[in-house]
């Protein structure tokens, strides 16, 4: 019967342990090679600053345009970086080309660089921070460090020091994904924060149930009472705009008030002339 045999064969496609892995070895291959020839990309995501409604800054996310496989996005290869020990060299790369980048656009906006927990148990992270700001010439306080939860589980003492290492050259840091994986309140007093992101499963929860309402109530009153800002990641409708600004928090980010974009477009959102923030927030405003 053509019915089960057109099943058995969906069985023979179906990747093998073996399969993967080769697929994986593969995928490491092009990725080096990838380094080599220029092949990764960073793309900038306007913050938006809550009480002037301006690009305060960008998120700088990295994005690796192969000629075969299109544009692999951070979640599919930062991993295996992280996993073959090529995350270092990508993490300079990136902390590096942010800077530099960012350091000639206007109005002094900031720049947020996604850093790995390997690279701060690297011992070199403070040296790498030093050194970029001083090929780009970035002024400290432009660049902000986005590191998440799973850092902080890991040697402690050790990442306590080299964070505060790098606030003392003026750079700021922020939690990353904050209320997700194993996150724990009393992280908030151990480490030097400068800020919170708020995970965006809580975003996309507002409105829908009463607990996601509560929790971002509640971590943007507790990091303004413990002196640090907040960001709302994953904003894409106009309720959850008018909701975290109504309830404190500082700064938005998500497709409603720009998707990532190349340095060229970037730049000009920086330059305050981009029609469709400002078509947005004209419309709010009307609204209310
Ligand atoms: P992240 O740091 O939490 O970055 C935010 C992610 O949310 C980005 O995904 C961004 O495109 C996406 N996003 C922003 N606004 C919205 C929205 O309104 N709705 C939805 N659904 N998504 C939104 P992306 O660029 O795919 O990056 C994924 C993750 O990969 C990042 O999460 C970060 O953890 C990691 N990553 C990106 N670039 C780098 C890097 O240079 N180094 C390291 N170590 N990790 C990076
Ligand atoms: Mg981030
Ligand atoms: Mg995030
Ligand atoms: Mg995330």
């Amino acid at each position: 019967q053509a019915k089960t045999e057109g099943r058995g064969r969906v069985c023979v496609f179906e990747p093998s342990m073996d399969e993967a892995l080769r697929q994986r070895q593969t995928l490491e291959t092009d990725l080096r090679e990838a380094l080599e020839l220029h092949r990764l990309e960073l793309h900038y995501q306007p913050l938006i600053d809550m009480k002037t409604n301006i690009v305060s800054g960008f998120e700088a996310l990295v994005r690796w345009n192969d000629p075969v496989r299109g544009q692999v996005p951070p979640g599919k290869f930062i991993p295996i970086a992280e996993e073959v020990g090529l995350i270092e060299e990508i993490g300079t790369w990136v902390l590096n080309e942010a800077c530099r980048e960012v350091a000639g656009w206007p109005n002094g906006v900031k720049v947020a660089v996604n850093v790995s927990s390997y690279q701060i148990r690297s011992g070199n992270m403070v040296r790498r921070v030093r050194e970029a700001l001083d090929a780009s010439g970035l002024a400290p306080h432009r660049l902000e460090l986005e590191i998440t939860e799973s850092v902080l589980l890991i040697d402690s003492a050790a990442t306590i020091r080299t964070l505060h290492e790098i606030r003392d050259l003026g750079v700021r840091i922020a939690m990353d994904d904050f209320g997700t994986g194993y996150s724990s309140l009393s992280y908030l007093r151990a480490f030097p924060f400068d800020k919170v992101k708020i995970d965006q499963s809580f975003v996309a929860d507002l409105g829908n149930t009463a607990e996601a309402n509560a929790i971002i109530r509640a971590i943007a009153g507790l990091s303004s009472e413990l002196g640090m800002t907040t960001t709302a990641e994953g904003i894409e409708t106009e309720d959850q705009l008018r909701y975290i600004r109504a309830h404190g928090c500082t700064q938005a980010q998500g497709f409603l008030t720009g998707r990532p974009v190349p340095a060229k477009e970037a730049r000009i959102y920086a330059a305050g002339e981009v029609e469709t923030l400002h078509a947005v927030l004209e419309h709010m405003r009307e609204a209310e």
